[in-house]
């Protein structure tokens, strides 16, 4: 069987050339005489892979020296009661936008270790708008502000970076990271799990401001703290080895491709793609509005849902896989991620119009 397009939300596809470089080095590294998989991550050849993918992630998104990225384990909900623990301070109040399940459940988590204002929220529409920014009912004295600028199971993104004055803005960026350019300096924290668009299960990035790094809780657990973990250079404990030399080759990739601004256009195009499609038909739809519509991850549904079974079984067939909608929202979802070749949108939109033209 051939590899099939592969629109899962996460994890997800990785570009072909990262998979086959893991299988030709999978044997021996690097000279080393093991495996990538068998040695130390304190051995000379994994820090200089450590060095080297921090530098690289540090090209690529313009990061100022004044952020210390760490290569964490744990995943992104992990960092929804880290990130609380190490910013709250002494303040311990901070401002959240619930804009979808992510949000929903990093609120959740906070409320464990401090009091949560939720600035705005679009839950009793079903999750399907970003609330205008100038409406959000925002805490002057804050610890920080936190976002998800893109809900993967809604499919909303936010196209601009809120402006949180003197309040640090912190963010989920699991599923839109390096999807296209991003002025880190407008935030004080950025989490990101790899297993959507930087690599795979295992690895979750941290950025964050140096100056953030002081104000951990006592009861922060060690492999918790971000100061201690960047002063470690993320190895407090054994680092995900594996995850982490496969973000480096996603890393290595991106760069092949043109870096951010080549990325964000060819993601920015395969969105509208689809997009149209679905809005030109009458039988397909989203209820996301234009100015907040997600690049990343496209939801849809069929005129009737009686039809989604038939529509997954002869996708499938058509070799598109894993666009079964999250249980909460149902239909369809296609996740665009940087690694999906915009003929893969194509393949999808041509299954679509066959499906619909089928169905009459
Ligand atoms: C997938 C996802 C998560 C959950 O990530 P885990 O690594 O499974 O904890 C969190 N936030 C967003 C925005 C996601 O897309």
């Amino acid at each position: 069987m051939s590899r099939h397009y592969n629109f899962n939300a996460g994890p997800a596809v990785l570009p072909e050339v990262v998979l086959e470089q893991a299988r030709d080095e999978m044997l021996e590294w690097r000279g080393c005489g093991a495996s990538v998989l068998e040695v130390s991550h304190r051995s000379a050849g994994f820090q200089a892979l450590a060095q080297d993918s921090e530098a690289r992630l540090r090209r690529l998104l313009a990061i100022p020296d004044n952020y210390r990225v760490l290569f964490l384990q744990g995943g992104a909900q992990l960092q929804f009661s880290a990130l609380p623990l190490n910013l709250l301070g002494a303040t311990a109040r901070a401002d959240y936008v619930d804009t979808g399940i992510w949000s929903a459940k990093a609120i959740a988590e906070a409320r464990r270790f401090g009091q949560v204002n939720v600035v705005a929220s679009s839950e009793t529409s079903g999750y399907t708008h970003i609330p205008p920014e100038q409406d959000w009912s925002r805490d002057s004295g804050a610890a920080y502000l936190y976002y998800t600028p893109n809900e993967t199971i809604g499919g909303v993104e936010f196209q601009f970076v809120p402006d949180s004055g003197a309040v640090p803005l912190a963010a989920d960026m699991t599923s839109s990271f390096l999807s296209r350019p991003l002025a880190v300096e407008r935030f004080g924290a950025i989490i990101a799990g790899a297993q959507k668009n930087a690599g795979i299960a295992g690895l979750t990035l941290v950025i964050v401001r140096d100056d953030l790094l002081d104000r951990a809780s006592p009861v922060t657990p060690l492999i918790m703290n971000y100061g201690l973990q960047a002063a470690a250079a993320s190895m407090l404990n054994t680092a995900p080895t594996f995850a982490w030399y496969i973000a480096d080759l996603v890393f290595k990739w991106l760069e092949a491709e043109g870096g951010m601004e080549a990325l964000a256009e060819r993601n920015r195009r395969k969105a509208e793609k689809l997009y149209a499609g679905i809005d030109a038909s009458n039988f397909y739809a989203n209820p996301v509005p234009a100015e907040c519509r997600s690049w990343m991850n496209v939801p849809f549904t069929l005129a009737d849902s009686i039809l989604d079974e038939e529509f997954l079984r002869r996708s499938g067939e058509a070799g598109l896989m894993g666009l079964k909608g999250h249980r909460s929202v149902g239909g369809m979802r296609a996740s665009l991620y940087n690694a999906m070749p915009e003929s893969g949108v194509d393949a999808l939109l041509d299954f679509m119009q066959d499906f619909e033209r089928h169905q009459g």
